[in-house]
């Protein structure tokens, strides 16, 4: 089988999918400001096209594919998509990356259709923080969504909360007593500074040495080094606990040298990291219906070795891009 290589000899084997990039959540700290262009000026590609490209990068390599976005399960063709993806051999690994608002409904079809498991982003327990956070958005339904996503085995489940100082950082400790007795994968990311978001991440930024400070408070951790939570994270747990505690550092401590993946933007744009400004338009070539692999191996080239999480970096040929655009 085909092994994809950048110039830095990592092996390339992850590809991160956004579908669609509108949401129906609206988290403060996801969008930059009045910088995001509606999907109709930048179009989107469609079922056909997504799954064109996942097709083709893993004759070249690819592995594992996420769906993301904007929220994938606002598209209406979002279990079409899980099942053609998952009828590619190549692809072992298909998971994707929800605010679970809708997964009470599709948790039973997308797991039918060939998804394995879900990244549920969640950053309150509380309902009114929710509400705060995500302007508007009604907890109860992601609560929902998680249960639905246990009962329909898209399990082992992660649960992603973006922490931030004076936001939600009064919560992690009611994050982290959640895997005592659910089997649960409790992440804690750094937030991130985004496009157009740097007076917000001045303020709001905590550092993962901080938020495990938190987490020890409640009660010693101690390190998990189990391979089935392959990823970014430096694992742990409580000596009791049924689940675990994840910690991801883009920030302080920038895992670069482990990356493996490229991202697809829902508008056709293949990009070799978050933080590089570098893309390329894969759209003329999916039209025109010619091989798409030299364009795969253009964007490998451009992969750098490191870059700083810094909001001066994500812009792009087409202007800037914020989270929800990208995929996160
Ligand atoms: N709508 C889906 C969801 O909520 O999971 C997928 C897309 S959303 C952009 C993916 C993740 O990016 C969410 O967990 C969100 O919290 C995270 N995210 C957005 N902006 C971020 C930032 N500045 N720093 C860290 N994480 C961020």
């Amino acid at each position: 089988m085909a092994v994809l290589l950048d110039p830095h000899g990592r092996k390339i084997e992850y590809l991160r999918v956004s579908v669609v990039d509108s949401c129906n959540l609206r988290c403060f700290y996801c969008r930059p400001g009045n910088l995001c262009k509606p999907r109709s000026v930048r179009g989107q590609l469609s079922r056909q096209q997504i799954v064109q490209v996942v097709a083709a990068t893993a004759k070249a390599g690819i592995r594992k594919v996420r769906l993301t976005g904007g929220e994938p399960l606002v598209r209406k063709d979002i279990v079409e998509i899980v099942r053609e993806i998952a009828k590619i051999p190549e692809i072992e690994d298909l998971s994707l990356t929800t605010n679970a608002t809708l997964l009470a409904e599709l948790a039973k079809p997308l797991r039918e259709a060939g998804l394995k498991r879900v990244n549920i982003s969640l950053d309150s327990l509380d309902g009114r923080n929710f509400e705060q956070i995500t302007c508007g958005g009604k907890i109860q339904a992601t609560l929902d969504g998680i249960d639905a996503a246990f009962a329909a085995g898209l399990t082992p489940i992660k649960i992603n909360m973006v922490v931030m100082k004076g936001i939600n950082d009064h919560e992690v400790q009611s994050f982290a007593r959640l895997t005592h007795d659910r089997d649960v994968h409790v992440r804690f990311i750094e937030y991130m500074p985004m496009l157009g978001q740097d007076d917000l991440w001045q303020k709001h930024y905590l550092s993962s040495r901080e938020i495990m400070a938190l987490c020890e408070a409640v009660e010693p951790m101690e390190p998990w080094l189990q391979e089935d939570l392959s990823g970014p994270a430096r694992n742990f747990r409580y000596q009791q606990a049924i689940g675990r505690l994840g910690f991801i550092t883009p920030v302080s401590q920038h895992f670069c040298s482990q990356c493996n993946r490229l991202r697809l933007t829902s508008d056709g744009k293949l990009r070799p990291c978050l933080f590089s400004a570098e893309e390329v338009d894969l759209l003329p070539t999916l039209k025109s219906g010619e091989d798409l692999l030299p364009l795969f191996y253009e964007v490998l080239q451009k992969k750098p070795e490191h870059a700083e999480a810094s909001p001066a970096a994500q812009g792009s040929r087409c202007g800037p891009r914020g989270m929800v655009e990208i995929g996160g």
